[in-house]
């Protein structure tokens, strides 16, 4: 008989915290709690990527009732309805919120619909009072929006706001070059905004592959996006109804509305980790071993809130790994090794392994690229370009780097990446037959290396 009130407390219901608890107790038969102060499904299907995927389909008919026309399609009238699209998008995360509740019920974990904060290496106290023990506790709070430090900061959104807009604004003014940015450029573009981004660096997506980078800030201009490079905001004020901002050029304009998709913090801020030993890093991340266990045994931190590879599919491995680890004694790290991703952009980009320059950092490679305009588009007169290339390693002929910009390219990547992981050469890739006509043929087709300078 355990001393504890808990084998496991879990806190935060996001991604990762629901798959470690549900496992733990509903396959395991651990004693497992979990709390969790907002909605189920967290930051990944509350207020991230579902709804985002959601709001990429519906700013995408646009273009497609458009291209439809050169296929000989005529439609009467068509608009966008932001009050209705949004009822459908809150019925659907209503449901994927009780799939949640109901997966921690039926799995037999206890939940505590309220926040949580440790107060010892086996203790949490609830917002109730109530103080619960546990043998182990698990840290899984994710993270949340960082707001710039600028006079006005308090007129902008963040991505966490965008749901629940009551109106698509006219003029939007985004800041910030990453993953939200420039997402939420292409979508709110596609939805009728005129959209305004504004990024202090020379290109959007630092940290991507270069090639790919520039092929998509190009596709976002031709759609329209009014990209404004070298530049941030230093100012904000009220002015009727409009938010004047003005950057670090001197130039003043107006929007309806603007956004700060400048990064993302750990939730950490009053949790009770530091005064229990725990050790924070940058931003408050929880520093972790391999193992996802922190400087205190009995406390592990996993997801966002650790700041390694911040995506949901990430968390959920680093929740299985913990339960291995910890439940069924088989110690396990956390693979963060060529993952592929998608970046939800218009054009779309998926990715897995080493750009071109990290990889001409580490060794001598070959670079296989290759543009062209896709069919389906190319045949109404659209501008779109594909972008697909590889990054191949000399010595050893294994593919390091895969990029692909094109439509549905986070399909693409995530077959590739099998590919990718098992070590495929660029032989393996040339044997294997083109499918053909389809636009990801191109990955198998690539003869001839690019001169290197
Ligand atoms: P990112 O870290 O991707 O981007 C933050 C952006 O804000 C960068 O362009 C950064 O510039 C800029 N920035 C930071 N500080 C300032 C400042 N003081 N002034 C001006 N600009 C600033 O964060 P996001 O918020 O876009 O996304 C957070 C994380 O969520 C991502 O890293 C990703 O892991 C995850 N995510 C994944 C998605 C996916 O898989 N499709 C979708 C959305 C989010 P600089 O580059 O110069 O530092």
């Amino acid at each position: 008989m355990s001393d504890f009130d808990f084998d496991l407390f879990v806190i935060g219901g996001g991604s990762g915290g629901v798959r470690a608890a549900r496992v733990a107790s509903g396959e395991l038969g651990v004693k497992v709690g979990l709390a969790e102060e907002s909605r189920y499904g967290g930051t990944c299907v509350i207020r991230g990527c579902v709804p985002k995927k959601l709001m990429v389909f519906a700013s995408e008919y646009a273009d497609t009732v458009e291209t439809a026309q050169t296929y000989g399609w005529s439609f009467g009238e068509s608009d966008f309805d932001w009050a209705r699209f949004q009822t459908h998008m809150r019925a659907e995360l209503d449901r994927l919120e009780r799939i949640y509740r109901s997966l921690l019920a039926n799995s037999g974990v206890k939940t505590f619909d309220q926040r949580a904060t440790v107060v010892g290496p086996h203790e949490v106290t609830l917002a109730d009072g109530t103080t619960k023990t546990a043998k182990h506790i698990l840290v899984a709070t994710g993270g949340r929006p960082v707001r710039l430090e600028i006079p006005g900061a308090e007129l902008a959104m963040v991505s966490d706001d965008l749901f629940d807009m009551a109106t698509i604004p006219q003029r939007l003014l985004i800041v910030g070059g990453g993953y939200i940015a420039c997402e939420f450029a292409g979508i709110l573009n596609g939805l009728g905004a005129k959209v305004t981004q504004m990024y202090r660096g020379a290109q959007i997506l630092r940290g991507f592959d270069d090639d790919a980078r520039n092929v998509i800030a190009d596709g976002m201009h031709e759609r329209g996006i009014d990209l404004r490079l070298n530049c941030n905001v230093v100012d904000l004020q009220r002015d009727d109804k409009a938010i004047v901002a003005t950057d670090t050029k001197g130039h003043a304009k107006a929007y309806d509305a603007v956004l700060f998709a400048t990064g993302r913090n750990p939730n950490t801020d009053g949790l009770g980790l530091e005064p229990v030993g725990v050790t924070l890093g940058r931003s408050g991340a929880v520093v972790v071993d391999d193992f996802s266990q922190t400087a205190v045994p009995s406390i592990y931190a996993i997801g966002d809130v650790t700041n390694r590879v911040n995506l949901t599919p990430v968390a959920i491995r680093e929740g299985m790994a913990f339960v291995e680890t910890v439940f069924k004694g088989n110690p396990t790290p956390v693979d963060h090794a060529l993952i592929p991703s998608a970046v939800f952009t218009q054009p779309e980009m998926g990715t897995v392994g080493l750009s071109e320059q990290d990889a001409r950092e580490q060794e001598e490679i070959e670079v296989y690229r290759t543009t062209f305009k896709p069919m389906q588009t190319s045949f109404a007169g659209r501008p779109d370009r594909v972008m697909m290339k590889l990054i191949v390693s000399k010595a050893s002929r294994r593919v390091l780097g895969c990029h692909i910009v094109a439509p549905h390219a986070g399909e693409i990547i995530q077959l590739a990446g099998i590919a990718v992981k098992m070590g495929a050469t660029k032989e393996d890739f040339d044997r294997t037959v083109a499918v053909h006509p389809t636009m990801s043929e191109e990955i198998v087709t690539m003869r001839n290396p690019e001169r290197t300078p």
